[in-house]
């Protein structure tokens, strides 16, 4: 079987032909369709039980909060504001009646959280595993896409990554749903002893479980107008920095100490062994930005977005600048569906 990157390539091979309103389709964060003086941006995403998230150790509430903000990430990656949602779900016949509500508990406050609507759907029973798949409209001025990289771009990038991916290094040994929604943590005593095992502060694995099961996206409003690329990280930032690579037709340089690692991935990584660097590089569903500019960005111009400056983009190659001066090949590491060893 040809793995997710090859499928996709197969597919927008074959459907290569558009209606001149279409500006974008196929291999962006979203799709863009001008339509009067703005653009609307569709995108869409599939959650597969066992795949994508697992009821042992995650509640319907952060699946269903989970699915909607992973559709909000990519319409921030293009710049623009989500308005309206549509909700597909197949459920197995034996799932308690609680599932469903608490499902659309999550999918409830994350839609508040970013100010959109449910407006369709549809629904069908499944056999075994449950399918979740959201397809988010949103609309944007501007839009910008992932093939707008020059050489001689700086690469910067929102806050920090890796943290998912702990979070969900975390959850593997917990193996059990936490009751974690956006404003309220319910731990009973069991869950606190389990959470204190890991020899780490608390803040710190609470906020990387936070990372991992309630993921928010931030758009990037007072600096669009200065970016030329920009995706989200959801499968990698290695991968995904590639994938914008890839779309531009150029190469990057990054530079291993600037990679931005957050206090609490530094402190519990310290404690458990997680390979930090590691997990920020191929760790998945951190949902920050990467964009690139010709233009030096003042970092502190979001006050409540850490922005950083990572990397560089050049005419070809891939490569990281290790702590030590040396130049290494970066490998495009992430997650890769229908790929045997991820890589
Ligand atoms: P993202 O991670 O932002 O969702 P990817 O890097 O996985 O995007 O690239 C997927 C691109 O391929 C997107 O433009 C998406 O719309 C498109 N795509 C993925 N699956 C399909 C499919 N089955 N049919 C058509 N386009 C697809
Ligand atoms: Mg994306």
């Amino acid at each position: 079987m040809r793995d997710e990157i090859e499928i996709i390539d197969t597919i927008r091979k074959r459907f290569n032909t558009y209606p001149p309103e279409v500006v974008r389709q196929i291999g962006d964060d979203a799709a863009v369709v001008r339509h009067d003086n703005r653009y609307l941006l569709y995108t869409t995403d599939l959650m597969v039980e066992d795949v994508h998230f697992n009821l042992t150790f995650e509640t319907p509430y952060q699946i269903g909060f989970r699915l909607v903000s992973s559709n909000v990430s990519d319409i921030f990656a293009m710049g623009g504001e989500p308005e309206f949602m549509l909700l597909n779900i197949a459920l197995r016949e034996d799932l308690p009646p609680l599932f469903l509500d608490e499902l659309m508990d999550g999918i409830e406050e994350c839609l508040k959280r970013y100010g959109s609507s449910l407006i369709g759907g549809d629904i069908s029973e499944s056999i075994n595993n449950i399918f979740l798949s959201a397809t988010l409209i949103g609309y944007s001025m501007n839009p910008i896409l992932r093939n707008g990289a020059r050489a001689g771009d700086r690469i910067y990038l929102t806050g920090t990554t890796g943290d998912s991916g702990a979070g969900l290094e975390l959850l593997k040994i917990i193996r059990k749903p936490l009751d974690i929604k956006l404003n309220q943590i319910n731990l009973t005593p069991e869950d606190n002893k389990t959470l204190r095992s890991f020899s780490a502060d608390m803040d710190s694995i609470l906020y990387l479980l936070k990372r991992h099961l309630l993921p928010e996206p931030r758009p990037l409003h007072n600096i669009l107008k200065d970016i030329n690329s920009m995706m989200d990280i959801s499968d990698g930032l290695s991968l995904d920095l590639w994938k914008l690579c890839r779309e531009s037709g150029v190469g990057a340089t990054i530079y291993e100490e600037r990679i931005p690692l957050s206090d609490a991935l530094k402190a519990v990584s310290t404690a458990t062994g997680f390979d930090a660097l590691n997990l920020a590089l191929t760790g998945g569903e951190d949902y920050e930005l990467i964009f690139t500019t010709s233009k030096q960005i003042d970092t502190s111009i979001i006050p409540e977005i850490k922005i950083t400056e990572i990397g560089i983009i050049t005419e070809e190659g891939f490569y990281i600048e290790k702590m030590n001066g040396r130049m290494e090949p970066l490998t495009p590491q992430g997650y890769v569906h229908l790929r045997k060893q991820n890589g």
